[in-house]
């Protein structure tokens, strides 16, 4: 496995459509094994194949750990995905504030609502079907990631112009923010 270079904004394959994957070969199983180790290398949450230059519909998510009493995140609570050519076919009319980070937008973090709950349908890394309900903060990343699939990043749909920190700016405002918002998890996430 090797970790690839992740792209960064302006470039334009972040903004372009990618085409469904058709071949589950060997190639494609590499592919998947790089981003999921470029993801861990990366400390991220999720991690979509145009961020590594590739125009398709696959990404990879590891879900964030649970954190028990004494604030311990539990790494063995994390889930893996890896997500092909997947379909967001419902979505809760609840919604919730988070903010959220990007790998490809280092540096900064922002606020986005998204639907408190989806309903994900698509292909495993073998081209098995999978239909899954997602919530909270997983629903979050995969609402995230699928953006990417379509060429959407978070600083697209901000609460608010405003609503964008540098890490440094966020560390300073950091409880307040965590007053304001609706939710109580740690909100700084990177994919
Ligand atoms: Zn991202």
């Amino acid at each position: 496995m090797s970790v690839l270079p992740i792209v960064t904004i302006p470039d334009r394959g972040l903004r372009e459509k990618n085409r469904p994957v058709s071949k589950f070969d060997a190639d494609l199983q590499k592919l998947i094994d790089d981003m999921i180790e470029t993801m861990r290398e990366a400390d991220g949450v999720g991690l979509a194949a145009p961020q590594i230059g590739q125009p398709l519909q696959l990404a990879v998510i590891w879900t964030a750990p649970d954190i028990d009493d004494d604030g311990n995140e539990l790494e063995d609570t994390r889930e893996l995905y890896v997500i092909v050519n997947p379909e967001i076919y419902w979505r809760s009319r609840e919604t919730i504030k988070g903010i959220e980070g990007c790998l490809s937008i280092p540096g900064y973090v922002g606020e986005v609502e998204r639907a408190e709950s989806i309903r994900v349908r698509g292909l495993d890394r073998h081209g098995r079907k999978f239909q899954q309900r997602f919530d909270d903060w997983t629903a979050r990343i995969f609402q995230h990631e699928i953006d990417h699939l379509n060429g959407v990043l978070y600083i697209d749909k901000l609460t608010g112009p405003e609503r964008i920190w540098t890490g440094e700016e966020f560390e300073q405002m950091r409880d307040e923010l965590a007053a304001e918002l609706d939710e109580e998890h740690d909100p700084a996430i990177g994919d």
